[in-house]
């Protein structure tokens, strides 16, 4: 009798076992929370084992128009880090914030990390103005398109990994140089690749690409939104068809979340290319990670130029003035 009861107790401290002992390893993890797929993949990637993080958003939704629901608010209340884009990339971050009641992840908190910290902004307006509903109100807020502003953002983040975690600098120091030394060798692949296409126009949906554009030598000719944030309209559609055969322009960058119908007739218009232009990791399916991403970017704006120079058309608009 005595041992079969000693029988089962073992076998129970067996399974207990067996539930318990992942349930604790997790505990020991740090449970990040962040607004978007690329910056849970660079937690992942400087976390490694350390860390275990949810993105608020999936890749292809538009990260202006995130409703804070309350399963994300939930998601919230349990993170001992929260990362976002700062300025006004989300502002439905503060209800989920409120709605978290976790004093941790407030601002001014080290649970608190905002990507924008050492970031140079591009396209800052004069004034602050929402009057027409629009965003990018502090400057544009897209700033991880550039793979420049992904190592500073990373270097940072690496950062607080340490302060919130310092049992394990060493190895968030390492994984940190590991990315960098990655995303370096990748950023001279895509210039290498973008190289011959200086100079190339485009028009974009909405407006993410200062950033992107800039660092591969890419121009803006205009954006299907009238404003970042504001429905494209017929009077403004017509213009913008107007300036696109002016300057020979004829690649369209459509965002994820976009709709296509604009797009196709403005393309339809001025034999353009449209290219599905996304804007985060995971906005499309092969883009997996934070390299794969550009390399999909890049590689469909190089095929998409090509087939126009196949079609005899100039992407960098010679001859159209
Ligand atoms: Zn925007």
């Amino acid at each position: 009798m005595s041992q079969t009861r000693f029988g089962w107790a073992f076998v129970l401290a067996f399974l207990i076992g067996l539930q318990t002992s992942p349930g604790a390893a997790q505990e020991r993890r740090l449970v990040a929370v962040t607004t978007t797929p690329t910056y849970a993949n660079l937690v992942q990637l400087l976390g490694g084992d350390r860390v275990q993080v949810t993105s608020l958003m999936r890749g292809p939704e538009n990260i202006h128009r995130i409703v804070a629901t309350p399963a994300k608010m939930a998601l919230a209340a349990r993170a001992d880090l929260f990362v976002h884009s700062g300025l006004d990339l989300e502002l439905w971050v503060p209800l989920i914030l409120r709605g978290a009641r976790n004093p941790r992840i407030l601002p001014g908190q080290p649970g608190n990390f905002n990507c924008a910290q050492g970031i140079v902004l591009k396209e800052v307006p004069k004034e602050i103005s929402r009057a027409q509903g629009e965003m990018h109100v502090f400057g544009n807020p897209h700033y991880v398109l550039d793979p420049v502003n992904l190592i500073i953002v990373a270097r940072n983040l690496r950062d607080r990994l340490k302060q919130l975690d310092p049992a394990h600098a060493a190895e968030y120091d390492r994984n940190y140089a590991a990315f960098e030394n990655r995303m370096k060798r990748k950023l001279l692949e895509w210039l290498r690749q973008m190289r011959p296409y200086r100079g190339t126009k485009f028009v974009g949906y909405h407006n993410v690409f200062p950033y992107f554009a800039d660092r591969f030598g890419l121009r803006v000719v205009g954006y299907v939104e009238p404003k970042p944030g504001i429905e494209p309209s017929p009077s403004h559609t017509a213009a913008l068809i107007r300036v696109m055969r002016q300057e020979n322009c004829h690649l369209i960058l459509l965002n994820t979340w976009a709709d296509r119908r604009t797009a196709e007739r403005i393309a339809e218009e001025t034999n353009s290319e449209i290219v599905l232009f996304p804007e985060w990791v995971g906005g499309v399916p092969q883009a997996k990670d934070v390299f794969s991403h550009m390399d999909y970017i890049t590689n469909s704006i190089v095929a998409a130029i090509k087939r126009l120079e196949t079609s005899g058309l100039s992407t960098t608009g010679a001859g159209g003035r």
